[in-house]
């Protein structure tokens, strides 16, 4: 173990970059800049399915947009690469074996029907879910010989019945969880892949992590992960949990009251120090109460335990009084002018719009009304227009269903949006045309505009999603909206019409 403090993020990429996770990495990289030591960055990507590459770019680019830099990482290297878990597996094999010859694991061969009856058992007797150790009483002959037939299995790890883990959280003080709380955590998966608890302990063992800091979500893991430690024999670093950002009603942050994704702020036309600037005050205030701060005064005077635990509310109006102080206060004029002409106010974003606006034009009076919804954050528009000729909740249907479906895109371009909307129109039995009104209006404000998929690609998907989401609470505010169990029976038919959601 090193003297050297080193902190880390470890977002899995798994959709947009998050706030939240922004928020982490710039505690995280607080903390180390303050203890002189180093923070990396490590990608999570143990769910196989749900990790992409372009999730994992967007993450990266986010925080460096942010201004966030991290010493290691799967982008620039370091001593104790590699920094991407799904190129790791060989060593989480390997402790697993370690664990299994100890007899601190074991090989599950239960089915899925037997887990998921245990499950409903203890749900009808109020006992909490948990694996009852059923294959611990399996012979290592029976063990080898249906691991020889060829067998699935998972890999669990051995939790104790009685007594309760204590930890000491750096912000919290001493937590203790009863052990029969805590499940009989699956560490390998039946495809030989680690899951996140035992790849994020021996990674952090590995790269020698000196400090956790991350969500207060993960207080309930942290048995599992001290459990690991003693068992493979390491030292435990030292857990901090940050409480979790909310939204102003105080419900988790989530995206269906505020947007979430950092590249939203970008595309929004936030600016990144301000961005920085209010997640620093998310539950924390400088010693000498100062609002407006730089990222090196933030870290000069970091404290970790100046952190305060009520749940930290994330208001887009307070970012935006932020923002604007950044604009006036720290900004020349001209250095204003041309951070706009870096975000959509030059020939870099605006080339993009000409050839779609061209075909409209007569004199350049009309370019920028053509053109404004790709520059405001949201357009205006009156109720009737929105819905047109159709059911009110039917456009509240149709646009939910299309928000669906937009999660699914991966690559943002003006062909594969067609094939939503022309997909759409099909299983949906309607013309295109019909069906677009409501999508013309909610995102450019007005039924006449540039073409809409080349609008949308250029808008992008965070301000997409974020308009088509505010014309659903919109309907909703006027009695047109879907409610709870609308939306479980929407959910089941979308289920059968259009396949799984992501989310
Ligand atoms: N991959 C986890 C996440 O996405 C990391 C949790 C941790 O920091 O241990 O949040």
């Amino acid at each position: 173990m090193t003297d050297q403090v080193r902190t880390r993020i470890a977002p899995s990429p798994t959709g947009p970059p998050h706030v939240g996770t922004a928020y982490m990495a710039l505690f995280n990289l607080a903390f180390a800049r303050r203890h002189e030591g180093r923070m990396i960055l490590r990608i999570e990507d143990t769910d196989q399915l749900r990790s992409t590459p372009e999730s994992e770019e967007a993450i990266l680019q986010a925080l460096s947009w942010l201004g966030v830099e991290w010493d290691e990482g799967p982008d620039c290297g370091g001593d104790y690469g590699p920094y991407r878990q799904s190129e790791r597996t060989a060593l989480y094999q390997a402790e697993v074996q370690r664990l299994i010859g100890q007899g601190h694991a074991y090989l599950c061969f239960c089915s899925a029907e037997r887990l998921e009856q245990l499950r409903k058992e203890q749900m009808a007797n109020k006992e909490t879910p948990r694996y009852d150790g059923h294959c611990l009483s399996l012979t290592p002959e029976e063990v080898e010989e249906r691991k020889n037939r060829g067998d699935p299995y998972v890999v669990r790890l051995k939790v104790p019945d009685e007594g309760e883990c204590r930890f000491t959280d750096e912000l919290r003080g001493e937590i203790s969880i009863q052990w029969s709380q805590i499940d009989h955590q699956i560490i390998q998966k039946s495809d030989g892949f680690p899951t996140y608890h035992l790849a994020n302990v021996v990674d952090d063992h590995l790269m020698k992590i000196s400090h956790v800091i991350r969500g207060e979500e993960w207080i309930s893991s942290t048995p599992k992960h001290i459990l690991l430690y003693e068992y493979l024999g390491w030292n435990a670093p030292v857990f901090t949990h940050l409480p979790l950002l909310r939204n102003p009603d105080k419900s988790k942050l989530s995206k269906r009251k505020n947007p979430t994704s950092v590249t939203y702020y970008q595309d929004a036309g936030f600016l990144p120090e301000a961005m920085l600037n209010y997640l620093g005050m998310m539950g924390y205030t400088l010693p000498d109460q100062r609002e407006i701060f730089s990222l090196n005064e933030f870290c000069e005077t970091f404290e970790i335990r100046r952190v305060s635990l009520g749940g930290p509310i994330f208001d887009v109006d307070k970012l935006k009084w932020v923002n604007g102080r950044y604009l006036r206060e720290n900004l020349t004029p001209e250095e204003v002018l041309q951070r706009l002409v870096e975000w959509k106010g030059g020939p870099s974003f605006l080339s993009q719009v000409i050839p779609l606006a061209l075909p409209r034009l007569e004199t350049f009076s009309d370019f920028f009304p053509l053109s404004q919804f790709l520059l405001n954050e949201n357009p205006l528009y009156p109720f009737d227009e929105l819905v047109g000729k159709q059911e009110p909740r039917e456009v509240a249907r149709l646009l939910k269903i299309a928000e669906w479906e937009l999660e699914k895109v991966d690559s943002w371009d003006r062909n594969s949006l067609a094939n939503v909307f022309q997909n759409l129109a099909e299983t949906e039995c309607k013309k295109l045309k019909e069906l677009l009104t409501p999508f013309f209006v909610c995102i450019t404000g007005s039924k006449v505009s540039l073409p809409l998929f080349d609008g949308i690609a250029l808008l992008g998907a965070d301000l997409t999603r974020s308009r088509i989401r505010k014309a659903l609470q919109f309907l909703a505010e006027n009695d047109a909206g879907i409610s709870k169990k609308g939306l479980k029976s929407l959910e089941k038919e979308y289920r059968q019409s259009y396949g799984k959601r992501i989310d």
